[in-house]
């Protein structure tokens, strides 16, 4: 049965909106909503069809101007953030043109078969079952593709405001980018921000996230909304840098020694961060770090890098001894 979440509508001021999706772990995405002069912009739909008709009601409750989208931006191409697109049907919808290409690579459809039998189609629909399958129901997806593509950067007019969009990626995914709105001192920044979980690199760079951070640590911005969690301001977007900065260190001091990435994985605790959701992650992003670190030369497959996330979330073996609290929080 999929699960009804706990829903929170922020209303941040200046006709602009984020509505957040319980604790933001596996699926329960963010998606934002800015408003001008009877124009209305989304930032983002969820997962499934009907999340996303709850968000488009619980938007039209607050702002009128929602009774049709104007304009539709994906900040990055994972499905909790674009597989809702068909509902907003007559929305011009805006992305980057990296985004869009990834979106075709692993089209909604695919998810819509029997999540049944997703544990028998290898190891990354396995994992994807076990973080979140039962949750969500997504018989009803249709692909719906951004129909406006750019790249590096895009003023958007909306009303009378200006929004800046400005591409990142690659670092969560190969496109992201994020929607800066300078009149109200916000930016929506997509999965560059975990607020509270551990992020997730799929075909990133750390380099490059840590450079996003960096730089939107220098716009004058009092809000930002993260793609899962809270919202926040500054203090997460350096936290998460930070987080990065303390894996590539942990990972660098492994790579250099020989150690295997599956070995470093288990390894690493990164036990600063365990209060952050779904810590299995780790596990990925070392295995970035690694591609990173050695240049391209080391290229864990997807399949062996959810084999090991699996183990971990399990709560299989680690290295970590008898003080380790790994696997003493449900995932
Ligand atoms: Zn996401």
């Amino acid at each position: 049965m999929p699960v009804q979440p706990k829903t929170d509508l922020v209303e941040l001021g200046n006709g602009l909106f984020a509505y957040i999706q319980e604790d933001g772990s596996w699926g329960w995405s963010n998606s934002g909503l800015i408003v001008s002069e009877g124009q209305s912009l989304m930032v983002d739909t969820l997962f499934t069809g009907y999340l996303t008709r709850d968000l488009l009601d619980a938007y039209r409750r607050v702002a009128p101007e929602a009774a049709e989208i104007d304009v539709l931006v994906n900040t990055h191409s994972n499905g909790d953030h674009t597989f809702g697109n068909y509902v907003v049907e007559t929305a011009r919808i805006v992305a980057s043109t990296r985004c869009a290409q990834e979106m075709a690579e692993r089209p909604a459809e695919v998810f819509s078969r029997n999540i049944a039998d997703w544990r028998n189609q290898g190891a990354h629909w396995e994992f994807l079952h076990e973080v979140m399958g039962a949750r969500f129901d997504f018989s009803d997806i249709v692909y719906s593709p951004p129909n406006e593509l750019f790249d590096g950067q895009k003023t958007l007019m909306l009303g009378g405001r200006k929004l800046e969009l400005r591409e990142f990626g690659p670092a969560h995914t190969r496109g992201d980018i994020v929607i800066h709105i300078p009149d109200a001192k916000t930016v929506f920044v997509g999965d560059l921000l975990f607020s509270g979980s551990h992020p997730m690199i799929w075909d990133g760079s750390i380099a490059n996230w840590i450079r996003a951070c960096d730089e939107i640590l220098t716009w004058d911005v009092d809000v930002v909304v993260p793609g899962h969690g809270p919202v926040g301001d500054k203090t997460q977007l350096a936290g998460m840098r930070a987080y990065f900065v303390d894996l590539m260190e942990a990972a660098q001091e492994r790579y250099s020694g020989g150690q295997p990435w599956q070995d470093a994985a288990a390894e690493i605790g990164l036990s600063k961060y365990d209060s952050w959701l779904d810590r299995e992650r780790v596990v990925g992003n070392v295995a970035a770090a690694y591609r990173e670190l050695s240049g391209g030369a080391i290229q864990p497959a997807r399949e062996a890098v959810v084999t090991e996330m699996i183990k971990f979330h399990r709560g299989g073996e680690c290295a970590h001894g008898d003080e380790c609290g790994c696997h003493d929080r449900k995932v």
